[in-house]
């Protein structure tokens, strides 16, 4: 197998809202890594208009990413797409686009979780060897580590994820979306306004979390008029963030891992940053955290799981490489780190 710095990998995100290719060479030099997000004005994400959304934009979004690699397509030695979790109809675009360009160039077709994703390209551009990973984004929330060939589920939400909770808040208190900066960015500005600690439901389960609750809370004193909308960002994110570092908390303490990683769309978050560091700290473990190019939902970590999943043989047949919309990330066997 070839595995010079002059091999590359396309990878194809579509697991929701953002249509993503990143062209990533098998040494881990990303050459291009360009998004194209689908923004319903009504707030949420319909499905099938996001994967329209996808199929018009898809076109746009390779020849984009070529031209900034500076790359021709036939030099792409892998294609790799997001084959869940996620939307069916998302997924299903993205894994269409991916079947067509690996049949057109006659290279194997790599199908990629999204949740593994969010982790090794953490583990790449911090150079995290080993760690907890705190994963937060819009669909999901979950504290994971690497054992026994996997990478196991410490704790979850039990209901929605946390960023599904911040976007929901904003939108029920009339944020309005602009310029594409995502709800849970306007909330974490607004917070920083807020003074006064608003009482909410802390949630935790075990080692599990839920955010539902916490959220319907917030929504009603918002709507009693009682509190600032300042107040409740600040209290909403005190909570929320509170719950997910303990969490994170308790399974350093039990994994005794050498590092915590945090990434996924609200791993932008400041506040979030800054309350997982002193976790980090307190255990004396190294605090990693991912630039947002690569925490949101991007094509970049689509390609370069792919290339570690290739170089262990993990190629699909087009005719298998059905998407898998459940495909849960501790049921992902993990070759390529080492136990
Ligand atoms: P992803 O699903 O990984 O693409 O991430 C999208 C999620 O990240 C959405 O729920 C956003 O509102 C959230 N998000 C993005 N930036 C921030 C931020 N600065 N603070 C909190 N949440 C954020
Ligand atoms: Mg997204």
């Amino acid at each position: 197998m070839n595995c010079s710095d002059d091999t590359y990998c396309l990878g194809i995100e579509s697991t929701a809202d953002d249509f993503g290719v990143g062209i990533l060479s098998f040494k881990g030099r990303a050459l291009a890594n360009i998004n194209s997000a689908y923004i319903n004005p009504e707030g949420g994400i319909h499905p099938r208009e996001a994967s329209r959304h996808h199929a018009g934009i898809a076109g746009e979004v390779l020849s984009k990413a070529f031209h900034k690699a500076e790359i021709k397509p036939k030099e792409i030695a892998v294609v790799a797409f997001s084959q869940g979790p996620g939307l069916g109809p998302c997924l299903r675009t993205g894994a269409t686009a991916a079947r067509a360009l690996s049949s057109y160039l006659n290279v194997p077709l790599v199908g990629v979780n999204h949740c593994v994703a969010h982790i090794e390209i953490g583990k790449l551009v911090s150079k995290a060897k080993d760690p907890v990973t705190l994963y937060v984004s819009g669909g999901n929330t979950i504290i994971s580590a690497f054992d026994g060939g996997k990478y196991r589920v410490f704790g979850e939400t039990l209901d929605i994820a946390v960023g599904n909770c911040l976007d929901v808040f904003a939108r029920a208190a009339g944020l309005r979306q602009k310029e594409g900066m995502p709800f849970g960015a306007m909330v974490e500005n607004v917070a920083s306004r807020g003074h006064s600690f608003v009482s909410l439901p802390y949630s935790v389960k075990g080692m599990n979390l839920s955010f539902s609750g916490l959220l319907t809370a917030a929504v009603q004193l918002l709507k009693s008029g009682k509190h600032t909308v300042e107040d409740l960002c600040f209290s909403l994110q005190e909570v929320g963030f509170s719950m997910l570092a303990e969490v994170t908390e308790r399974a350093l303490a039990h994994t005794e891992k050498p590092e915590v990683l945090l990434t996924g769309g609200v791993a932008a978050n400041n506040r979030l940053q800054s309350m997982v560091k002193s976790v980090a700290d307190e255990h004396k473990v190294r605090f990693c955290v991912v630039p947002k190019e690569y925490a949101l939902d991007n094509g970049a970590m689509i390609a370069w799981t792919g290339i570690l999943a290739y170089q262990h043989n993990m190629v699909i047949p087009t005719e298998k490489s059905f998407v898998r919309l459940k495909w849960r990330l501790d049921d992902v066997h993990v070759p390529w780190v080492e136990s």
